[in-house]
């Protein structure tokens, strides 16, 4: 894929790729240099509505719910090899448009990849039981698809929360309508392209960026879709499950986050200052999981405190497609929000460790770069504890034993991830066993994508579970069958 075929996109419906039907456009900007990078087709209400009756079309009697599994299968493995083909690309066209580092888009188009494969190679295996009844009864449960999936995505992960949504509703059998953010709908748009070339039926896979007012609010309070997958902040969230509530529509809500990575003074900082360090200025902390809390044993508090330091200081930051250790944020908005979050936290009481500014260095100056920041001293009950900033900002607390730590971290209204860094394995099983999260890693923060492993929060991060098999029962509603004989 050519880089020029990024400057003009449009929205993929019904096997199509075409212009909005009023004509609106909107730019994709650059974030490192806050230059358009790109002219998209902007959905509307109208071309939403086209896009979820051609892929309610393809789910009532076009060939894809006809399909045998296996073949859909085929597919979703072709589109995988097709995202590995243009991978490059694909990461280069993420990192443009989103500002990540380009070791972090190629990580999120090879995780895209594995989202594909992953599912079709479960799309066949997706049984039902037999229910003893006794003589004279056969029962048993069939797994069907749901119907037409709407799914809206946030503009920090689109390929990888693209893929993340659409292969398994795919998989399942159902058809999907994607609408990407505006800030950053390219990849979204290639991946739809790229299910085109791979053989997807017309209207089974469709993709309308659009504004969230607009054509967000239309696919969420669509009577034609029979499920949404919402990944985005948590006011939208709950403004999104209030329209989909008139219209009895399920739904799976990926909140955000304001995860604890918690430090005992016996762990192996060797490890676990890259570690902690990663989880929150990976994506310049623009990640639902970012580990945005750290809570450190008192004893070891200033050490970590300074080592941290010297690693966010040592980062060097650039245009995402220059492979820094960080890029920009996303928009002038979210700079601005960042920017705001340090002073709020500085009236609150907290010190800067260190950045907390604009970065200068040259070459940046036109671009939305925030030094990678952390403020000590900070208490529960500060909003720069206990609200998503969504920047390269770590909140550090101490504690000084285990039934305070397990206060501290369950003490915000998110529960998506937490990190355990300790040499004591007991210590580290008691805090999984006590902290209310969807996921909790011990020595490690992540796993590479995680593919495989059920992914989604407790608490206001949202409910209903993404990645590995469980995903699959998003797409699935289960149908009783009971025949009595003889
Ligand atoms: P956002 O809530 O502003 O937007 C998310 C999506 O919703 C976008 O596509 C947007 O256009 C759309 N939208 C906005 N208003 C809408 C409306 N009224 N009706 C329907 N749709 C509407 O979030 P964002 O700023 O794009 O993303 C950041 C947020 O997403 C953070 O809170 C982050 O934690 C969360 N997030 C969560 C996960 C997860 O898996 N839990 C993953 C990534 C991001």
């Amino acid at each position: 894929m050519a880089a020029a075929a990024v400057e003009r996109l449009g929205l993929i419906i019904g096997g199509q790729e075409r212009p909005a039907r009023s004509g609106a456009t909107f730019e994709s900007i650059d974030p490192s240099n806050s230059r358009p990078l790109a002219v998209v087709a902007r959905a509307t209400a109208e071309d939403v509505d086209e896009a979820v009756a051609a892929a309610r079309q393809a789910f009532d009697s076009g060939p894809w719910t006809s399909m045998k599994p296996a073949e859909r299968a085929r597919i979703l493995w072709k589109i995988a090899q097709l995202v590995r083909r243009d991978a490059e690309e694909l990461a280069r066209t993420e990192s443009r448009d989103n500002g990540k580092p380009l070791r972090q888009s190629r990580t999120d188009v090879e995780v895209a990849a594995r989202y594909f494969e992953f599912y079709a190679g479960v799309a066949d295996k997706l049984m039902g039981h037999t229910i003893p009844l006794g003589p004279g009864f056969l029962d048993y449960t069939v797994r069907e698809p749901i119907g037409v999936s709407g799914q809206i995505v946030p503009w920090n992960y689109p390929i990888q929360i693209g893929a993340r949504g659409a292969a398994p509703a795919l998989a399942a059998g159902c058809c999907v309508v994607m609408k990407p953010s505006s800030e950053a709908p390219l990849t979204a748009l290639l991946l739809g392209r790229l299910g085109i070339e791979a053989g997807l039926p017309a209207g089974v896979f469709n993709v309308v960026p659009g504004a969230g007012g607009d054509a967000g609010e239309r696919l969420a309070s669509h009577p034609h879709v029979d499920q949404l997958t919402f990944t985005g902040s948590v006011p939208t969230g709950i403004h999104v499950m209030k329209l989909a509530a008139d219209h009895v529509c399920p739904v799976v809500m990926e909140l955000g986050g304001k995860s604890p990575n918690i430090v005992f003074a016996d762990a192996d900082l060797d490890l676990t200052i890259p570690g902690v360090a990663n989880a929150i200025f990976q994506n310049a902390g623009q990640t639902c999981s970012a580990g945005s809390r750290l809570l450190v044993e008192a004893s070891a508090h200033d050490k970590v405190v300074d080592l941290l330091s010297q690693k966010a200081r040592s980062m060097h930051l650039g245009p995402g497609v220059d492979d820094p250790d960080m890029g920009p944020v996303i928009s002038k908005t979210q700079f601005e929000k960042i920017l705001d979050y340090v002073e709020v936290g500085k009236g609150e009481g907290a010190r800067v460790a260190t950045g907390g500014r604009k970065a200068t260095a040259a070459g940046l100056q036109d671009g939305y770069f925030v030094e990678p920041t952390l403020l000590a001293d900070v208490q529960p009950g500060m909003r720069v504890h206990d609200e998503e900033i969504f920047g390269p900002v770590l909140a550090v607390s101490r504690f000084n034993d285990l039934e305070e730590v397990v206060r501290m971290a369950n003490q915000t209204e998110y529960g998506l991830l937490a990190g355990v860094w300790t040499r004591d394995i007991n210590k580290a099983m008691y805090l999984a066993d006590k902290i209310k999260s969807g996921q909790i890693y011990v020595n490690t923060y992540g796993a590479g994508g995680g593919v495989e492993l059920p992914f989604g929060g407790y608490k206001k991060s949202g409910f209903g579970r993404e990645k590995g098999l469980e995903s699959l029962n998003s797409y699935l509603q289960t149908k009783n069958v009971c025949v009595k004989f003889g």
